[in-house]
């Protein structure tokens, strides 16, 4: 696979979107793996340093979906 940026080889792929990046244009961003209730309180456990692009745009906060809850 090609980085995306530059079409060098690419040494990862971005965790949000899939897209390959070489080491000139790898960025580093919180991922969230899960989400706990500890207590009634909600808890992300986060990987600090996951890949990322620098080109996607992972919203901040969740989409709802009404169409699923029916
Ligand atoms: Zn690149
Ligand atoms: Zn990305």
């Amino acid at each position: 696979m090609d980085c995306f940026h530059c079409r060098r080889t690419a040494v990862g792929v971005c965790k949000f979107c899939g897209r390959g990046i070489c080491e000139n244009h790898l960025q580093a961003k919180p991922f969230i793996l899960a989400l706990h209730d500890i207590g009634g309180q909600t808890q992300a456990l986060v990987v600090d340093d996951a890949l990322f692009c620098g080109t996607c745009h992972p919203r901040p906060h969740p989409v709802p979906l009404p169409e699923l809850d029916t």
